[in-house]
């Protein structure tokens, strides 16, 4: 089996959850579902995600968070122009635009973008891919990530899609669980944030850093957390431009 990051083969078993496998790669430390879901399956399980209670829970509260997060992003670059990659309910979307940007979000999951426009009638919401964005000339000065790389069978597309979607004196804000933080390593499987098939990629910041790095972020920075979340700013390479 191969690491879907780093693409070493060795591996350890950690153990099973909803049926699912979950291996521990030697190399870089990322703990991924293995092997991954069939396509069928991811899709019968994201047809009724709108259904589940995290998608709508406290969305004013959520708003107000972001819209916390995003007036200090907004601080770190000069554009205007902010992309909210996996947007779910549009909050983040709807909080940068009452900051004064140009936000635009998108995210694969049809009842999202719906619940989203009749949320948010003014934001601009779109039902595509991140890699389908990247194919267009439309580039971004902030671009927001929040716990949507878990999700991914596959990362390297999806994180090269980030890099070209980015501004050259742009920044990227992006979030996931944090299988390395003190308060979860023991009964690590029991943790809620472990959840296959909903999340396929667990990752630590040395295993998010390589990952990164590999497709040329620079400048990775780790917001201190008390709580189990990864949170970074990552920056183009300006030798790479
Ligand atoms: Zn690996």
């Amino acid at each position: 089996m191969e690491c879907p990051t780093c693409h070493n083969t060795e591996s350890s078993l950690v153990g099973s959850k909803n049926g699912h496998k979950l291996h521990r790669c030697a190399n870089c430390s990322l703990l991924h579902v293995h092997p991954m879901p069939a396509a069928d399956e991811l899709l019968r399980y994201y047809q009724d995600y709108h259904k589940t209670p995290q998608y709508t829970r406290k969305l004013k509260s959520k708003q107000r968070r972001a819209k916390k997060r995003i007036w200090s992003l907004k601080r770190l670059t000069k554009g205007s122009k902010f992309l909210d990659v996996g947007c779910n309910a549009g909050f983040a979307v709807e909080a940068a635009r009452s900051l004064g940007l140009e936000a635009c979000g998108i995210d694969l999951d049809e009842a999202s973008i719906k619940f989203a426009r009749q949320q948010y009638p003014m934001g601009d919401f779109r039902k595509i891919s991140a890699q389908d964005l990247a194919a267009s000339a439309e580039r971004f000065d902030i671009i927001y990530c929040c716990e949507v790389i878990e999700h991914l069978a596959e990362p390297h597309s999806f994180v090269d899609a980030l890099y070209t979607l980015l501004n050259e004196n742009g920044v990227l804000f992006l979030t996931t669980p944090d299988i390395a933080h003190f308060s979860v390593q023991q009964n690590l499987l029991e943790w809620t944030a472990v959840r296959p098939p909903e999340h396929l990629l667990y990752f630590s910041k040395p295993a998010l850093t390589a990952l990164l790095e590999a497709h040329h972020f620079r400048k990775i920075n780790f917001r201190p957390n008390l709580k189990p979340t990864i949170k970074l700013l990552a920056r183009k390479d300006a030798a790479a431009v």
